[in-house]
């Protein structure tokens, strides 16, 4: 089996993540590594904050502290944010480290050698008052297409025209308040055309192999038919990696973020382990999956290939791209400032457990389509999906047990298996399977559907096997199939543990204290499967419980919702 090495995209270091980010990216990549690690796969999660940019550079001036410390600060909440959300990284780092520098620099240097790199020169905005070239996002003047008089220098808010800010009439530099001047500067490019074709078959053998959501699919042939444009990779920019030293005239130019973000996984994954080549120069026996918002995909199925197919190394490529839809808030963009939606600050302050949120945000994956996050749905799935449904089961077979078996599992099966026990048992494998093969094709929405189907399947079987009659009967008879339907339904409820833990791990981690049994015993591999056959006979006959009952879940009330909905009103 080959080792999985599983990525989310960087999120920028000054946005707090809203949930839209949080489902589109970390949390689902967390399931699917949490899975990995299940099946015993070996396996690296990596991510972090993308630190670099003329935004940082502009909010850190605003605030008056330097760059660094600004992302010092952000790097720190967003960490807090997905630590509260169980987001089981192996490492998240930063891409603002000596080690980018390094790892961007040779990269840069072999696509230097091959000749895939150019230099053209323009005229762009200078600042006298500051000795600089200004970045687009520096300079403000009045719009060319409808004279608005404070456009963007990469695009006019008023009438949305994307412009370049060579092209404003009357610039002005938002840094110094002072009038640049045109001057001539060069940049490097990336020669794309020429590495199209092989990119081109990258792409074809890698999507017929991989898993690539459709949109991913789309998004790519769209570029790829079109014919590719060669992009500038260096910036007038101090906040960035600067340009390898040997390359003379660029000293106060840094790498462009589409071409360095990308690069931010493989030293972030350096900065965590010295074997980090066996991930990233080891294509035959890595499969490398990204998970990301569809807005991202064009940078890891075009740039980020195109640059590391262009050096001398082999380099382990995406093998699966999987990129969620839109997500909306109440059928309304996120926006912090605004105030419409709820972000990862606001979600630790509510007073309800991190599970209950990964399981509506996972409820709601945008995986084939847009979605929109509901409260009064929130709330609903919680009461009928979490409490009446899972939560019911569990603690139904738990208290069951408690008060009738002394707190452990029955003795041994000494009785003919009963057909509903043999039905359920057939079921039971069949949707383990089916779980197994959802994940494996990272589907998770509908992956957690059947993990709730197994324990409405429960409680159905407890309904029909009427357990609670049969302990209180004279027959000796039907105390031997008592013991064997709460034998099956312990089985199941250890079932639940496990094919709960990538979605909701604490929950998990919670019926196994009642269990009295350790986390490292999950695992979903086939061997462990086959055994699900007799799921009477997963635990030990007289296996001591903890006598623990702890409630999983709690409804949520009116009242908490309101408390909850000023946040996007
Ligand atoms: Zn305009």
């Amino acid at each position: 089996m080959k080792k999985q090495l599983i990525t989310s995209a960087l999120p920028y270091v000054n946005n707090v993540p809203h949930l839209g980010n949080i489902i589109g990216s970390v949390l689902s990549a967390d399931v699917y590594a949490r899975f990995n690690r299940l099946r015993h796969n070996e396996t690296l999660f990596i991510c972090g904050t993308d630190e670099y940019g003329t935004t940082t550079e502009i909010k850190a001036c605003q605030e008056g502290v330097s760059p660094q410390e600004l992302c010092n600060k952000y790097h720190a909440l967003h960490l807090a944010i997905y630590e509260w959300f169980n987001i089981s990284f192996d490492y998240f780092g930063r891409t603002s480290t000596s080690m980018q520098t390094h790892i961007a620099g040779n990269i840069f240097m072999e696509l230097y050698n091959n000749d895939h790199l150019f230099s053209v020169e323009t005229n762009q905005l200078y600042s006298v008052t500051s000795d600089r070239f200004l970045a687009d996002r520096y300079v403000r003047g009045t719009c060319p297409k409808c004279y608005f008089d404070a456009a963007n220098g990469d695009q006019c808010e008023h009438c949305g025209s994307l412009l370049e800010s060579t092209e404003l009439i009357d610039p002005i530099c938002i840094l110094t308040n002072t009038h640049p001047v045109l001057k001539q500067t060069k940049h490097i490019y990336l020669n794309l055309p020429v590495l199209q074709d092989t990119l081109f078959s990258y792409f074809k053998r890698v999507s017929s192999y991989g898993n690539w959501s459709n949109n991913a699919i789309q998004i790519t042939n769209s570029w790829l038919k079109e014919k590719l444009k060669s992009r500038a990779i260096t910036r007038d920019l101090v906040w960035g990696t600067p340009v390898p030293k040997n390359i003379e005239g660029y000293e106060k130019k840094t790498l462009y973020v589409w071409f360095d973000a990308p690069i931010g996984y493989i030293s972030i994954t350096a900065n965590f382990t010295n074997d980090w080549k066996s991930w990233w120069q080891n294509p035959k026996n890595v499969n490398l999956t990204c998970f990301m918002g569809k807005d991202n995909v064009p940078f890891h199925t075009i740039m980020f290939p195109a640059s590391l197919i262009g050096t001398n190394t082999s380099w382990t490529l995406p093998t699966s791209i999987i990129a969620t839809e839109y997500i909306s808030f109440e059928n309304k963009k996120f926006s912090k400032s605004k105030n419409i939606g709820i972000f990862g600050d606001d979600v630790i302050k509510s007073g309800i457990p991190a599970d209950v949120w990964r399981y509506y945000l996972l409820s709601i994956r945008p995986e084939s389509s847009d979605s929109t996050f509901k409260l009064s749905d929130f709330q609903a799935k919680n009461n009928s999906d979490l409490v009446n449904n899972l939560g019911n089961f569990v603690n139904r077979v738990i208290t069951f047990l408690n008060a009738n078996y002394d707190a452990a599992t029955p003795s041994e099966i000494n009785c003919t298996i009963p057909q509903s026990v043999l039905v359920i048992s057939i079921k039971l494998q069949n949707k383990l399977k089916l779980i197994v093969n959802l994940l494996n094709k990272c589907q998770l929405k509908k992956a957690l559907n059947e993990v709730l189907h197994i324990s409405a399947l429960g409680n159905k079987f407890l309904q029909e096997t009427q357990p609670f009659l049969l302990i209180k009967s004279t027959n000796e008879n039907d105390k031997k199939i008592c013991d064997c339907i709460m034998s099956t339904s312990i089985g199941i409820v250890y079932v639940l543990s496990l094919t709960l833990e990538p979605f909701l791990p604490s929950t998990s981690v919670k019926i196994l204290n009642m269990l009295n049994l350790q986390h490292s015993i999950l695992n979903l591999t086939d061997k462990f499967i086959e055994k699900t056959i007799t799921p009477y006979r997963l635990l030990p006959p007289c296996h001591k419980l903890s006598g623990v009952k702890c409630l999983l879940f709690q409804r949520i009330s009116n009242n908490e919702i309101t408390n909850l909905s000023f946040v996007g009103s």
